[in-house]
């Protein structure tokens, strides 16, 4: 099999499982406790945190440690909301799953909820941030990348804007984090959420960077763990993993976006020329390094997915999350695709263990089941295939 799904989780890295055994076997103490076998898994996830920390330039003392990119989101939006006078949130239109959702519930309770547009290529306009925000604007909620066609925001600009108007800045980063080099004190960000399976670390687990002096209510009640923010036993083996995956991500990041970038400018190059009526969506440069996302027209991607999946090739055509509730993908839809070319889309995202061979013998398939299809499609005459 060929492996070309990394923006919907990854391969675990071998030192990542390796580091993560010990505590699956006979480091099993309870961090809280007294003796010397809560003494090793407290001192095991101190050192996590730190790793967690060092990758995007936070204080240990900042990461919240959850169990992935979608508690770390819902901890950021309702804890912030909770803990505020203001009603007014403001994202974009382009969010996951896991922002969109919990600002529906928020809009159940009361709160008002802006949904930024954005243009054709996935970016968002930073001045219609500024006109939009209030003085009951309690936080503003931007992706730092998006998951489907890549596209990365102007976070900066973003973040300025949010502090010249004293609101809180949020960004849902599992898509960048490890792609993209990220500080969060350059930045001028105040809540960053991460996930570990996106960065060849285990599933289940992520962060949530909260800047010093940012107050959220806690969603999880009990025994006080992670500051009193999120209580309950920590998962030592998960929070070692996840910090083994910060820490080789950060150790080799350059290494790692000029790989992934290298594949995927390769695999695009190809395949806009080997497949004719094929567009290359999201924008050119402002993207994360792994993404490529096609249309290619008079084609279904799901179609197209199971004949690539019959051929060993795992891809996708956007979300992991929307392919389950079959429902048109917003992202491509807030960009203003027609509903053909919201069809004919595939996407490919590459990772640090994917090879030169693997994309060729990719685009080969490809060029072939693209054409099968194509062949049947009742897009033939239209687009004379
Ligand atoms: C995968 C993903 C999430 C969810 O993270 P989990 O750790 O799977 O809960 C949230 N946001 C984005 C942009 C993602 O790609």
């Amino acid at each position: 099999m060929i492996y070309l799904d990394n923006a919907a989780s990854t391969q675990i890295h071998e030192e990542v499982l390796d580091a993560m055994l010990p505590f699956l076997k006979e480091q099993y103490g309870n961090p809280s406790s007294i003796h010397r076998f809560g003494r090793l898994t407290e001192k095991a996830i101190n050192k996590a945190r730190k790793e967690i920390s060092t990758l995007i330039n936070a204080s240990p003392d900042e990461i919240l440690i959850t169990s992935g990119g979608t508690e770390s989101n819902n901890t950021a939006l309702c804890g912030i909301a909770n803990l505020n006078d203001g009603n007014h949130i403001i994202t974009s239109s382009i969010e996951h799953e896991a922002i969109l959702e919990p600002c529906k519930k928020l809009e159940k309770q009361g709160f008002d909820v802006t949904y930024l547009s954005v243009n054709n290529k996935g970016l968002i306009n930073p001045d219609e941030l500024d006109s939009e925000i209030t003085d009951k604007t309690c936080l503003v909620t931007v992706m730092f990348a998006n998951n489907e066609v890549g596209t990365t925001q102007p976070i900066l600009d973003i973040a300025k804007i949010c502090k010249n108007h004293n609101v809180p800045f949020h960004s849902d980063a599992v898509q960048a984090v490890g792609k993209i080099p990220i500080d969060v004190k350059n930045l001028g960000i105040d809540l960053l959420s991460i996930s570990s399976h996106k960065i060849n670390g285990p599933k289940g687990i992520g962060a949530l960077f909260i800047r010093n002096g940012i107050n959220i209510d806690p969603l999880i009640l009990g025994g006080g763990q992670e500051y009193g923010l999120r209580s309950g036993t920590e998962n030592v083996s998960g929070i070692v993993g996840f910090g083994k995956a910060c820490s080789l991500a950060h150790q080799n990041l350059n290494a790692n976006i000029s790989h992934m970038k290298n594949l995927r400018d390769y695999m695009v190059s190809k395949i806009t020329n080997e497949i004719s009526h094929t567009t290359y969506n999201g924008h050119e440069t402002l993207r994360t390094p792994n993404n490529a996302h096609f249309t290619f027209l008079g084609v279904n991607g799901e179609d197209l997915i199971i004949k690539l999946d019959e051929n060993g090739i795992a891809a996708s055509t956007g979300s992991a999350c929307s392919v389950k509730t079959q429902k048109a993908s917003h992202v491509l839809q807030s960009m203003g695709f027609s509903h053909e070319q919201i069809s004919g889309s595939l996407r490919l995202t590459v990772g640090i263990f994917n090879t030169k061979e693997e994309i060729d013998s990719t685009v080969d398939i490809l060029k072939k089941v693209v054409s099968e299809l194509r062949s049947v499609s009742p897009f033939k005459e239209k687009y004379g295939f």
